[in-house]
């Protein structure tokens, strides 16, 4: 069955949607987007990407096409139309269409596409068995903070960890671990949650102040600093956070077992209470 997508004012459906070819996130990758999903056929933590991708927009001195609201608005009838009870709605802003040159355009309006993809998120057999993480350099550049769709390496990554046998990529700069290709990056030490503190240097992902919220509200220790690859692979448990995997075990790095190689307490609990409270606040 064709999906219904939502292209600048209009839902429509898939095969008819059309952006031009003269539009910056496909010349320039000047857009960024958000991913929001969708558990019971309700928003899962709505306000936070909202909040991201207003600060995105700003930092990249990019109009927003319309308000918040609105999108909410927008979300909520793509989920209708389209049936979904579980999966994504993935939601793109670029500074639109005008003739090709480095220099942003003016005047011009900013191009909105959202579509769903319904997925198993919950009983995902990912989850179930753990991720195997590889590591790989860091290259990206140095506003990884804003969520841009300047999305080649990362899946590069994804790519070499498959090539690898394995299931994804960390990423490390300067000797320390980033983040993951697209989440951020957890080991557990002594029962203590070790995560990089927010910068410019990763992704200030919602699911990640929401997990790290949950931790702290249910006494768990979070140390909030930079950890190597090495800590990783000495580490009790491992696992990543992203709002389509929500928390994911991880059960090796660079082929040192974590444990006893399958998805660690920490990370198994943090995922339930995740899984629990986001859905008591869906929209
Ligand atoms: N870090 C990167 C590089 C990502 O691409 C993502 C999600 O796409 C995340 C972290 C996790 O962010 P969120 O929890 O908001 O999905």
């Amino acid at each position: 069955m064709s999906r219904t997508v939502y292209v600048n004012g209009s839902f429509v459906p898939e095969e008819a949607a059309k952006v031009s070819v003269f539009d910056r996130g496909f010349l320039f990758a000047d857009g960024v987007y958000e991913v929001t999903s969708v558990l019971g056929g309700k928003l899962i933590d709505f306000a936070g990407h909202a909040k991201r991708l207003e600060r995105s927009l700003n930092e990249l001195d990019m109009a927003a096409p319309c308000t918040m609201d609105e999108l909410l608005k927008i979300h909520r009838e793509l989920v209708r139309l389209n049936e979904v009870d579980e999966g994504l709605v993935y939601l793109q802003v670029t500074r639109g269409a005008a003739d090709r040159d480095f220099v942003f355009p003016e005047g011009v309006a900013p191009t909105l596409v959202l579509f769903t993809q319904s997925k198993t998120l919950i009983d995902s057999p990912a989850a179930k068995k753990g991720a195997k993480i590889i590591s790989i350099e860091d290259i990206r550049w140095g506003r990884r903070d804003i969520k841009t769709v300047q999305l080649l390496y990362p899946s590069m990554g994804k790519m070499m960890a498959k090539a690898a046998g394995a299931d994804d990529a960390w990423l490390v700069e300067d000797g320390f671990v980033t983040e993951g290709t697209s989440n951020n990056a957890y080991i557990v030490k002594n029962g203590r949650i070790i995560t990089r503190q927010l910068s410019t240097d990763i992704l200030h992902g919602i699911t990640r102040a929401a997990v790290l919220r949950f931790a702290r509200e249910a006494q768990m220790e979070v140390e909030e600093r930079p950890f190597t690859i090495e800590e990783a692979m000495d580490a009790d448990e491992a696992f990543t956070t992203s709002a389509s995997a929500f928390v994911m075990p991880v059960v090796s790095v660079d082929g040192a077992e974590l444990g006893d190689g399958t998805p660690g307490p920490v990370a198994k609990r943090l995922r339930e209470i995740y899984l629990d409270e986001s859905q008591k606040v869906a929209v």
